[in-house]
């Protein structure tokens, strides 16, 4: 829309964009980005009610000012059509609860892709990483479960590729782990290039990463994660020359 001169403001609730994918200082990097190409982003404010007469007119936002607009887009994140289920039955929670076969809390009935919820690899509880490569993956394994032959699917990994106009952004698993966890953080940051890394470990183990711009060693990243295998001092030192 800005490339037809449509001038766009977008609000966030948030501090920065992309607050579930990305820490502050990403979150920062693509914000400034953003403004840098000329969007007007509003952050810490919601819309709380559109109105008009057939078409949209005006937002009303919560901080109590109104913006005048003739489109809206809403882009508010994903939550699973769980409407159609019988929730006595079938244990639902987010998403459909399922096991490591994928069978739902009735026997036979499988739920695969963004409607499931499954074990997360890396927070170790159910959670809904609703991307295509793990839908793919459980609907494998779903139909081979339903198909007599057990396979347990390992768990899913979120992951996220996105380019904001030069700026790519990669990022994987836990990327704001909670202080006062298990975790421990490394982060290298070059504004002027600009590069931002940032590795979250576990038990000596890769469990999230934040890559901005040189994002080609990201595959192997997300296989380490998959792998969850131990790391040595040299892949420690590999990782921060990365
Ligand atoms: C804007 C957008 C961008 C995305 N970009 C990416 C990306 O870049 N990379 C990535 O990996 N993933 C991306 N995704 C996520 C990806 O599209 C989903 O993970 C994937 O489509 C999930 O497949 P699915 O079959 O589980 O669900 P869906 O593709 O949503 O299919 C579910 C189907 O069930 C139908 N349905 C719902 N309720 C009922 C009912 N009661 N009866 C009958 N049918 C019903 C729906 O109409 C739909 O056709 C994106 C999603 C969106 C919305």
């Amino acid at each position: 829309m800005m490339r037809r001169n449509i001038p766009v403001t977008m609000l966030i609730s948030s501090e920065y964009p992309l607050s579930m994918q990305v820490d502050d200082v990403a979150g920062r990097m693509i914000l400034d980005k953003l403004k840098s190409n000329g969007l007007t982003v509003r952050t810490g404010i919601d819309a709380v009610a559109f109105e008009g007469d057939g078409n949209v007119r005006e937002a009303h936002l919560s901080d109590g000012s109104i913006l005048p607009c003739d489109r809206v887009i809403v882009g508010k994140g994903v939550r699973p059509a769980v409407g159609f289920i019988p929730t006595d039955r079938i244990p639902v929670d987010l998403g459909v609860l399922v096991n490591t076969n994928l069978q739902t809390g009735i026997p036979g009935i499988y739920a695969a892709g963004d409607v499931a919820e499954c074990t997360d690899r890396v927070r170790q509880r159910p959670w809904i990483n609703a991307i295509w490569p793990e839908a793919v993956m459980q609907g494998r394994i779903a139909g081979m479960n339903m198909a007599g032959r057990p396979v347990s699917y390992p768990g899913s990994l979120g992951r996220n590729v996105i380019r904001i106009f030069d700026l790519n952004v990669m990022t994987a698993g836990i990327v704001n782990p909670e202080n006062d966890g298990p975790y421990q953080t490394f982060s290298r940051i070059q504004p002027r290039i600009p590069v931002y890394r940032k590795f979250v470990l576990k038990d000596n183990r890769l469990v999230g990463f934040i890559l901005i711009n040189r994002i080609e060693t990201g595959g192997n990243l997300v296989s380490l994660i998959q792998r969850q295998l131990p790391l040595t001092d040299s892949d420690m030192g590999l990782l921060k020359t990365i």
